[in-house]
């Protein structure tokens, strides 16, 4: 399993108060890592099971029964140099912000965020829990690469009358993750179910989008796919997203494009990241409108974005018995090289010209 829930032991806690923001950093149960390692499997479960549990929170309150809730997803990667440095976190700390004033919550300082973050990382590096980088990872360009997932998510008050959160806490989580989407099969299909609408939560990173997408996700693994991809709620005719991933198509004409940014679609960093490498590259990039026709007859390469997700390319879109195979099913030459890109800046094996990464 790539994403596993065996949570790093330090965890960040942060409430609103009557007087501000009030921090603290919890231990949960552990071993050292090696230690945890020898554990029989069964032992091992339980202890990492362990450190999923607070008896000191509210279990009926705004997030649990109404969905109000946002969260961010970002990463801490090993460097070849052997320290960690983290991706864009001033991006996702100020989607946050913007997440939380969308939910109308108190928003969460974003220097706050940023450090919260560093600490997090920092306090589990102590104590030996994080990946180490390995060389055998740049021989496929780190597809089988390790990382640390860092989690940031809002949690409510406890409260059962509809209303928005006054005093949440903000809670930072860290896992090791792997390789999320497998390599060989990529084929995406288009589902009829509608992710975000006009005037909606689309936008913000919300707990609640992600009912759609897991219902829809799942309907399109069940029948053989990869990905869904959602299209628009007015006309379902342009192409807006994956379910957790931003979606890019370049087209026989030269044109890279990717659906314009407006309330029905994530704003992923990765996303804006792809953006400017394929810019420097002197790719003719276009955020518009993208119908699925015009992606069925003139599209030639396809990907899909995110911080799981890399750069990961979709081999082929299925749209109501229609198929357009992307690149003769292979991996396109510019997929490839903004795969390689972005993944050499973050492990730190190509120059960081842009100040992207954090180091922790
Ligand atoms: C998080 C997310 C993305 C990707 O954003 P990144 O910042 O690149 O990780 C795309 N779409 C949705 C719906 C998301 O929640």
């Amino acid at each position: 399993m790539a994403f596993s829930l065996n949570t790093y032991p330090i965890v960040y806690r942060a409430r609103y108060t009557a007087t501000g923001w009030q921090e603290e950093y919890l231990e949960k149960p552990h071993k050292t890592p090696q230690e945890e390692e020898n554990l029989p499997e069964a032992e091992r479960e339980k202890l990492a099971n362990s450190r999923n549990y607070y008896d000191d929170m509210p279990l009926v309150n705004y997030t649990t029964q109404y969905g109000l809730g946002c969260f961010e997803g970002l990463k801490a990667l090993p460097q070849k140099d052997g320290g960690l440095a983290i991706f864009r976190p001033d991006q996702n700390g100020r989607r946050f912000s913007r997440s939380m004033a969308g939910l109308l919550m108190p928003a969460f300082p974003e220097d706050r965020f940023l450090q919260a973050v560093t600490e997090v990382v920092r306090r589990n590096a102590a104590i030996g829990f994080r990946p180490h980088y390995k060389k055998e990872w740049e021989k496929d360009s780190f597809m089988t690469a390790d990382s640390i997932y860092i989690r940031p998510f809002s949690y409510a008050e406890g409260g059962i009358g509809v209303a928005p959160s006054k005093f949440p806490y903000v809670m930072v989580i860290t896992t090791p993750v792997s390789a999320y989407f497998s390599a060989e099969r990529s084929r995406a299909t288009t589902t009829n179910r509608i992710r975000a609408t006009p005037n909606g939560t689309g936008w913000i990173k919300a707990a609640s989008n992600y009912v759609i997408s897991t219902l829809a996700k799942y309907e399109a693994n069940k029948a053989g796919f990869m990905e869904c991809i959602f299209l628009d709620a007015r006309e379902q005719k342009y192409l807006e997203e994956g379910s957790s991933c931003n979606i890019f198509v370049y087209l026989k004409s030269g044109e890279l494009v990717t659906p314009e940014l407006g309330d029905t679609i994530l704003p992923g960093i990765t996303r804006a990241s792809v953006i400017e490498l394929a810019r420097d590259m002197g790719v003719r990039v276009s955020e518009r409108k993208l119908s699925i026709e015009e992606v069925l007859s003139e599209g030639a390469e396809c990907f899909v974005t995110g911080t799981a997700a890399g750069v990961t390319p979709i081999e082929s879109l299925h749209h109501q018995g229609k198929e357009v195979i992307f690149n003769g099913g292979k991996v396109g030459e510019l997929t490839a090289t903004l795969r390689d890109t972005l993944k050499g800046i973050q492990y730190g094996t190509l120059p960081d010209t842009k100040g992207w990464m954090l180091r922790v």
